[in-house]
């Protein structure tokens, strides 16, 4: 089977200025990448997701605040990292919107108990957002609406979240730290920004942290991820989501973590080995901030992404 991008040039009209780091050109390097590597799998325009859709994670007066905070000209601060523009609401939309559509392309598809692969080309990432707080570039949590919205289906009783940027996903550890049909997996630089991962925080036995002191190295990256995660870890997924950020690559200049390309390739079949088979995958941008690191990370991912799609 082929993966299936959803993925838009309306991301280009969310403008946070040359010199924010989760700026337009990562969409741009995202793009060529698709286009030149993978320009034979389907691409899929996203849609804006509904209100309601996004109340499924966020409170309502938080997503009317986001909404009504959306400046005429220039640009307004959520905080001082997650900037809006006038153009920004489109872009917030699509990456919810491109998300759910994914899942629900899967179900219409009847491909639930398929191997079937979406990957979601979207920013700003999401991880960091909380129910009612934007933080850390993003402001609606995309990959934890796509889990509520899929848990919404009979047919999904259990997923798993795998989160390898470089950041560990607070938002997405906090809204479904007492919600044991989602499981949370993440590979973080620790102590780091946001603050939360350690190692003690379990949830209700469904989050898994492994957090990685600075400077680790690939070898013990992988030593890391297959003691905390994946040996820990025993139970069936109906859906396997990915936070995909390529921040911990050894490149990037917002953190000290040096993977290397085939990191990517591996951690993703780590996973999809063990927890995958007949089962479909959502992919989804997250961080990334150096422009080979991005494009060599992601093309290591999508090329894992690719092999599991195409086993019979
Ligand atoms: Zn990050």
């Amino acid at each position: 089977m082929k993966i299936n991008f959803v993925t838009d040039d309306e991301y280009l009209n969310h403008d946070t200025g040359n010199s924010h780091p989760e700026n337009i050109y990562r969409y741009k390097v995202v793009k060529s990448l698709l286009t030149s590597n993978f320009s034979e799998h389907n691409f899929i325009k996203p849609r804006e997701a509904t209100f309601e859709e996004i109340c499924l994670v966020h409170d309502s007066s938080y997503v009317k605040e986001i909404i009504n905070r959306i400046p005429k000209e220039g640009y307004n601060y959520y905080d001082p990292d997650t900037i809006s523009s006038p153009k920004s609401l489109k872009s917030y939309l699509y990456a919810v919107g491109g998300s759910i559509l994914a899942f629900d392309n899967l179900v219409e598809e009847k491909q639930l108990s398929n191997n079937s692969v979406y990957f979601c080309n979207h920013r700003p990432p999401g991880h960091h957002a909380e129910i009612s707080k934007a933080m850390g570039f993003g402001v609606f949590n995309n990959i934890a609406i796509i889990a509520k919205h899929a848990l919404q289906n009979p047919k999904i009783n259990k997923i798993l979240i795998v989160d390898f940027d470089v950041h560990h996903g607070n938002g997405t550890q906090h809204i479904f730290e007492n919600n044991t049909n989602v499981f949370y997996a993440s590979s973080h630089q620790y102590p780091f920004y946001p603050g939360t991962g350690s190692i003690e925080e379990k949830g209700n036995s469904n989050i898994f942290n492994c957090p990685l002191e600075a400077n680790t190295p690939s070898d013990i990256f992988r030593k890391m991820f297959q003691v905390n995660i994946i040996d820990k870890i025993n139970c069936q997924f109906d859906l396997i989501l990915f936070s995909a950020g390529f921040d911990a690559h050894y490149r990037d200049p917002l953190a000290s973590i040096n993977l290397i390309k085939e990191d990517f390739y591996w951690v993703t079949n780590m996973i999809l080995s063990k927890f995958g088979g007949k089962i479909p995958v959502i992919s989804m941008l997250e961080g990334g901030y150096d422009e080979e690191g991005l494009k060599e990370g992601l093309n290591s991912h999508l090329e894992a992404l690719r092999d599991y799609t195409q086993n019979e």
